[in-house]
């Protein structure tokens, strides 16, 4: 299974429209983090060790909904931090529905029953749950004990009311083969999630865990033993196929970090997501002042080992979307 047909159509259709259009480079989805602030505290996190003054601060409805649409991206995903701790995320997230964006917002889920009232269904928004494995190591990952059964009690909460629910699982060298089918299986068949989303965990620097990161081999061998056996094709994976031939070392390309944009309290952070070596106002700005050539595996240290999501779907997406045969089947597979 692939990313859902209505919206691989429109995204085909927003690539071709910048193509014609002469832009080089653009957004396919923002992650868009409005806060720094957590409720939780997990030791692979590299986003909540910035200063008191910063992780009290909240973005402006204003201010998120203007970068969204300065970039023009269709897509957006609401991170942090945890987004349900701003007073004014529900405003976030209806605006930028009212404009037809895809939103996902990503939680720990531990929020969810006091704020779901907040929210409504919509084919355009879809919570995204973080659950890294099942009970033991999912409150492993985050350093608290009874996180795991919050999150499938809210899980269970929004697919009674009729919300779009995916999860996110970042996995670590400490997972086998077993561990990461363990958790799909559950996510896929027991609690029957819309989608699936998985990346390897990337090396912060500012993380307090450095320990438990993967190699590219390392990620290639647990991805390729954990989808054998027609378990990818049975699992509802929210990711290009090229994006899973790349996990399990089939294919192999470099990064597209101006595809998957981060937009913070700070500004447009340059290169990704998952480096900060400064900031711009504007996403245009972004995209011409950065040396784009100097990031990437082989080019810059820090990228070695990095085999995220946020840095290489793009690539599979552009890759999918320039060959006629990899298009059909990402149709085929949705
Ligand atoms: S729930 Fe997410 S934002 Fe919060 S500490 Fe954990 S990884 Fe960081
Ligand atoms: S490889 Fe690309 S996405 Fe990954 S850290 Fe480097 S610049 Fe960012």
């Amino acid at each position: 299974m692939g990313i859902p047909l209505r919206q691989s159509v429109k995204i085909g259709f927003y690539i071709v429209r910048q193509k014609l259009r002469g832009r080089a480079k653009y957004p396919l989805i923002v992650e868009l983090e409005p806060l720094f602030a957590c409720n939780l505290a997990c030791p692979g996190c590299g986003k909540i060790q910035h200063p008191a003054s910063i992780l009290k601060q909240r973005m402006p409805v204003e201010q998120a909904v203007g970068a969204i649409e300065e970039c023009g991206a269709p897509m957006v995903s609401i991170a942090g931090g945890e987004p349900l701790m701003h007073p004014q995320i529900d405003e976030i997230v209806r605006q930028l529905i009212d404009r037809k964006k895809f939103v996902y917002l990503c939680t720990n889920a531990v929020l969810v029953p006091r704020h779901i009232d907040k929210f409504r269904p919509s084919p355009y928004f879809t919570w995204v749950v973080h659950i890294d494995g099942l009970r033991e190591r999912h409150d492993e990952a985050v350093a608290k004990e009874g996180v795991f059964d919050q999150a499938v009690a809210a899980i269970r909460q929004a697919r009674q009311r009729g919300f779009k629910v995916a999860t996110n699982s970042t996995f670590f060298n400490t997972d086998t083969p077993q561990t990461v089918i363990d958790v799909l299986d559950y996510l896929n068949d027991e609690l029957g999630v819309d989608r699936l989303m998985i990346s390897p965990a990337y090396a912060y620097e500012k993380a307090p865990d450095q320990e438990h990161f993967l190699a590219v081999q390392e990620t290639r061998e647990l991805f390729a033993k954990a989808f054998a056996g027609g378990r990818r094709r049975r699992w509802r994976l929210n990711h290009s196929p090229l994006f899973l031939d790349f996990l399990e070392g089939k294919a192999d390309f470099q990064c597209t970090a101006w595809g998957i944009p981060s937009y913070s309290l700070f500004g447009w952070q340059r290169p990704c997501y998952l480096m900060s070596d400064g900031y711009t106002k504007t996403y245009e700005e972004l995209v011409e002042t950065t040396d784009w050539e100097s990031y990437g595996r082989g080019r810059d240290p820090r990228c070695a080992n990095c085999m995220a999501h946020c840095g290489y779907e793009p690539s599979a997406v552009l890759a999918t979307t320039a060959s006629l045969r990899e298009s059909i089947r990402a149709l085929r597979e949705g």
